[in-house]
């Protein structure tokens, strides 16, 4: 597996950007997902028979952990709220493809569910290791100072760097492992303040962290007609972009900063297939 991903040069709107292409790690485990399960990548096989973890069935961490566990030959079970039977008998989309690597898919009913994730890691055998939801563990830490000295062994001028936040474990340590970058984000699920929280939880937020705000109110995993048109015109420079993530911080790269930035790809294209296929639904086209 490639460790030391490439980088890219594209102008978007005129202005130059470089593209940590970190989605070019692996097909599935790749962007983030891959330098948060680092630690455990690094792992010896016979640690471990068993991975558990939970969350929505559209997660790019549930992909990457499903390959983690098929090169790694442990068991992976996949916790979430019921599902319905079009999602299952789909032949696209992350939750496909990782029924495809092994991944057990158990459902737990509504009511049930919050006590369940709660007290997973009761009765745990050492065997057994417990992911939780989207990968935000402290562990990260590790997998993005590898990623931090890729950075700075570019030896670029450039001192900002972009990366889009869910939890925002991601762009918290790379701020941390990098303070003499800016580092710039945007929440793409839940707003400033949510951002802010998940991420006090963490650590305290450096002051080189910059969150930057939407122009508008977006909801997480909604089909947009302008995140669709600005990763078209990114694949226009041949890379191409997750449409969950990405797209809403190109925006606001564009709309309020001006100096050269590197972003940090992210990886989750894989999603791409079934986020396409709702804007199609919808009628939304560029
Ligand atoms: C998971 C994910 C993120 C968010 O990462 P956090 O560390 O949770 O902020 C951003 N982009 C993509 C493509 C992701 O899959």
């Amino acid at each position: 597996m490639q460790i030391n991903s490439p980088i890219s040069k594209i102008t978007l709107e005129g202005r130059d950007f470089y593209v940590k292409r970190d989605d070019l790690i692996d097909p599935y485990l790749a962007g983030n997902k891959y330098r948060k399960l680092y630690t455990l990548l690094q792992t010896p096989a016979n640690k471990f028979s068993k991975i558990i973890s939970y969350g929505g069935t559209q997660s790019n961490a549930m992909l990457a952990i499903a390959a983690m566990c098929k090169a790694k030959k442990w068991k992976f079970t996949y916790y979430t709220k019921p599902i319905s039977q079009n999602q299952k008998d789909e032949n696209i989309g992350n939750y496909f493809h990782s029924i495809k690597l092994g991944m057990q898919h158990v459902e737990i009913e509504h009511e049930f569910y919050r006590d369940f994730i709660a007290s997973l890691r009761l009765n745990l055998d050492e065997k057994t290791f417990v992911i939780d939801q989207g990968g935000a563990v402290q562990q990260a830490k590790e997998g993005l100072r590898v990623l931090a000295d890729e950075i700075r062994a570019l030896n670029l001028h450039v001192k900002s760097l972009a990366t889009p936040s869910g939890t925002g474990t991601t762009a918290l340590f790379l701020a941390l492992t990098l303070p003499e970058y800016k580092v710039y984000t945007t929440p793409c699920v839940g707003d400033v303040a949510y951002l802010k929280e998940q991420m006090s939880m963490l650590h305290d937020i450096p002051n080189n962290l910059i969150i930057l705000k939407p122009e508008k109110k977006y909801h997480f995993a909604k089909p947009y007609l302008e995140f669709l048109e600005i990763q078209k015109k990114l694949l226009e420079c041949e890379i191409e972009f997750d449409l969950l993530y990405a797209p809403g911080l190109w925006k606001c790269l564009l709309e309020q900063t001006d100096e050269e930035i590197i972003y940090i790809h992210s990886g989750g294209v894989t999603g791409n297939e079934s986020m396409l296929k709702r804007y199609e639904q919808k009628g939304l086209k560029p």
